[in-house]
């Protein structure tokens, strides 16, 4: 999302989580990140203002210091040198890197290959939200399709190594870095500082740490596809993720109108057109939630719902392009409702 676009969008979703209860304060900080703006958002007494600063800073350092390791726009970041050096060697990783890898994997074979780490290249093709994007031409993409394959990455977990076993591709983990990220910021919160109620909403991906007040959750809105920063629709929750991908997040317009947006299908090499505008995911893990809302936008509604019912204790809703809702069994009038 750009960063014009995704101001509003933040001060919708804010708005609508109607902040900490009265003997609390709140402190707030947003700033871009992995290429978005995260907003961070902790509430603890007054007593304990100084803390909650400095778990504020904490919170930030951390996301520098993830940005560094997964961020494909720092030149010198982890993710850049790997992509550039395992194909030829194995390479030692970070222990978040190796982490996300191994989950990457785990969710590129749990939805076969909907969400996929391999993209990098046909991400980097279509570059969009750069400054340049464009539409690659069908002979370079289908010359692309068939490159990638998250078979191809060897984990070494006694040596913490990765291998790529093809030169073929590259690695983008845009899709699930900032889930990874949130489940990161909520573990330093609250074991570190001792943080109770917080609200994280890194660029759409939030995670909630505990309640509202008492045993009111929080209300975390889902913005209207078609009317972006709108809510057309509020979840209620409690220690959970609220993970959205939506076509309307990072899109651009060619020449001839057509829009195109950032979620690709490897099968086609194109934005994926299932005709659903936005995929939110609700789950405990931020980083469960983050690949599987990137999936099932590839997948669609009805393989989409099939894979959610196999799993437990993880929700979705499908908003379509004619703003038809499809909820997964576990939502209801009690947590989720329909604003218009
Ligand atoms: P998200 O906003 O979490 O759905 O992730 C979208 C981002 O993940 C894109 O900007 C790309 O960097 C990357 N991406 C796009 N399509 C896919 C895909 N099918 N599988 C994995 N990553 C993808
Ligand atoms: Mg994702």
């Amino acid at each position: 999302m750009n960063k014009l676009r995704a101001i509003p969008f933040i001060l919708s979703l804010l708005l609508l989580l109607t902040g900490c209860s009265t003997r609390t304060i709140t402190i707030e900080r947003t700033d871009e990140v992995m290429g978005t703006i995260m907003t961070l958002t902790l509430c603890g007494s007054s007593r304990e203002e100084a803390s909650l600063n400095n778990a504020m800073d904490a919170a930030f350092l951390r996301l520098r210091e993830l940005e560094q390791i997964f961020s494909t726009t720092i030149d010198d970041s982890e993710i850049n040198n790997l992509n550039q050096t395992a194909a030829q060697t194995p390479v030692a990783v970070s222990d978040e890197m190796f982490e996300v890898l191994t989950d990457a994997l785990y969710y590129a074979e749990l939805t076969d290959g909907a969400f996929d780490p391999t993209l990098g290249r046909l991400i980097a093709l279509w570059n969009i939200g750069s400054a340049t994007p464009s539409v690659p031409t069908d002979d370079v993409l289908t010359q692309e399709i068939g490159r990638h394959n998250y078979r191809h990455i060897q984990l070494d977990a006694d040596a913490q190594t990765v291998t790529f076993t093809s030169a073929d591709f590259s690695l983008d983990l845009g899709a699930i870095a900032k889930g990874y990220a949130a489940d990161e910021l909520e573990d330093l919160l609250t074991t570190e500082y001792g943080v109770k109620q917080a609200i994280l909403n890194l660029g759409g991906n939030v995670l909630v740490i505990g309640s509202k007040s008492g045993n009111t959750p929080w209300n975390i809105g889902i913005t209207d596809p078609q009317a972006p920063p709108e809510a057309m629709a509020l979840v209620k929750v409690s220690d959970c993720s609220v993970v959205t991908s939506g076509d309307y997040q990072r899109y651009f317009e060619s020449s001839e109108g057509v829009r195109y947006h950032h979620i690709l299908d490897a099968a086609t090499g194109y934005p994926a057109d299932q005709g659903i505008t936005s995929v939110t995911i609700i789950t405990a893990s931020s980083m469960r939630a983050d690949a599987l809302s990137t999936a099932l936008f590839v997948l669609g509604v009805e393989k989409g719902l099939a894979l959610i019912e196999s799993l437990e204790d993880v929700e979705a809703v499908f908003i379509s392009s004619n703003n038809d809702i499809t909820l997964s069994p576990g939502l209801n009038t009690d947590n989720f409702s329909r604003l218009y």
